[in-house]
């Protein structure tokens, strides 16, 4: 699908709008940042919808918000109810035009340890929006919706629908955000195409991440008196040639598997597995009792690449369990599933990817760096539940402060995402 030509006097208009527009854009996320909807446990999200439902209504879109049932949400949510937001601008110049979805994600995570001022205080100082979530990412909501505002004051009328939403509990998983929208028909088949402006920075378009399986491997032991041990099994000891195999042999036989899609940082290229946690005996009971432990864990996260695909890598593990067990008589896992993603990658020369890369030639000057992305986000959704595989990412901030101390978001990174969003929004309705 060819982008529509926008005319260089309306490009110019936009541009100078979004420059206009930076200290609101500062401000917004400032905002956005001020109301702390910190998940796990997922806080304050019906504060946070309800900032950004009223701004939408107040800009002339249809606003829905949307709570998700029970049964989408994870357990123990009653207290921390759910709310998404999905605001609706439909074409003034009449229906059959192209619809554009621009979704991004209101949780941000646990502020965690080594700020140095107020992790919440969303202040606009040395050229940046400060606070947890100012790149990851309220500063790409805030600039999807300024996209908006700056497209009404440089007079655009779009030919088609302009979607943007905020939903919940990308962080843990997006289930009840934009996998719900996506199976309750609220984000459709009829999307032409959708842009999340996750922080890969305004210079960089995300065409696709890897892929995940996460498991857990159980040893299993015999119970004995702690003085006799010679009498059980202990599953700690048991699981010790486990991890020195995923140590010595795993990881570097995965570092030398290199995948074609365009992986950022340099070093999440290849295959990599990571040993999350561990867990055996007594540790956390209290009281200490003379036990041989008879059960320990090791969860286990793998990502890996469109070209390992998913069932080989789960007989891959399997095997590879199955024959370190093998190696000792009486040595025995099972291994349980606890995830699995399957990797996605935008079509080349996608629609989103070629308007955020005519948007950023305008807004920047500069060729758009299309990457990957080394973990999984909501593009998973868009592309296999609601069946929409023109996705891509892009959006304001600096990707390595995500989830950091002192994240903050570069103002001008704000105002050139809602500069190249804007434009790439023109390009695929078309305007009058
Ligand atoms: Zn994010």
């Amino acid at each position: 699908m060819p982008l529509h030509p926008v005319a260089a006097r309306l490009e110019a208009r936009i541009l100078r709008q979004a420059e206009a527009a930076r200290a609101e854009i500062a401000a917004f996320c400032g905002e956005l940042i001020r109301i702390p909807t910190v998940n796990p446990p997922g806080e304050n999200y019906r504060e946070c919808a309800a900032l950004l439902g009223d701004r939408l209504a107040a800009a002339g879109f249809e606003v829905t918000f949307d709570d998700p049932p029970a049964d989408a949400c994870p357990p123990g949510s009653a207290a921390y109810p759910r709310r998404n937001v999905i605001g609706r601008l439909e074409s003034p110049l009449g229906g059959g035009g192209r619809r554009l979805h621009l979704n991004g994600h209101l949780d941000v995570v646990p502020a965690g340890s080594g700020w140095t001022t107020d992790p919440f205080s969303g202040a606009v100082r040395d050229g940046a929006v400060w606070g947890r979530g100012a790149s990851d990412m309220k500063g790409g909501v805030a600039a999807a919706f300024f996209a908006a505002i700056v497209l009404q004051r440089a007079g655009a009328r779009l030919g088609g629908t302009l979607e943007i939403s905020g939903t919940a509990d990308e962080e843990t998983g997006g289930h009840a955000g934009v996998a719900w929208l996506a199976e309750s028909g609220q984000i459709a088949r009829d999307t032409d195409a959708v842009i999340i402006p996750e922080p890969f920075g305004s210079r960089r378009v995300c065409v696709g991440h890897r892929g995940v399986y996460w498991f857990r491997v159980v040893a299993e032991g015999e119970v004995a008196h702690g003085s006799m041990p010679f009498l059980g099994r202990n599953a700690i000891a048991d699981l010790a040639p486990l991890l020195e195999e995923i140590r010595n042999e795993w990881v570097p036989e995965l570092a030398a598997r290199r995948t074609a899609l365009p992986v950022v940082p340099e070093g999440a290229r290849v295959a990599t597995v990571n040993v999350n946690s561990i867990r055996g005996g007594q540790a956390g009971a209290g009281t200490e009792s003379p036990q041989v432990p008879d059960r320990a864990e090791l969860v286990v996260d793998r990502r890996f690449l469109p070209e390992e695909g998913l069932e080989a890598v789960r007989e891959e593990v399997a095997h590879r369990v199955r024959a370190c067990a093998d190696r000792e008589p009486g040595r025995r896992y099972r291994v349980e599933e606890l995830l699995t993603v399957e990797p996605v990658r935008t079509p080349a020369g996608s629609l989103a990817t070629e308007a955020v890369r005519y948007g950023v030639r305008g807004a920047l000057g500069a060729e758009v760096e299309e990457v990957a992305s080394p973990g999984t986000y909501d593009h998973k959704h868009v592309a296999r539940v609601a069946g929409v595989p023109d996705c891509v990412a892009y959006g304001p901030g600096i990707l390595e402060l995500a989830h950091r101390p002192g994240e903050h978001c570069p103002v001008d990174e704000l105002v050139h995402s809602t500069g190249a969003l804007a434009l790439a929004a023109a390009a695929v309705l078309g305007t009058r």
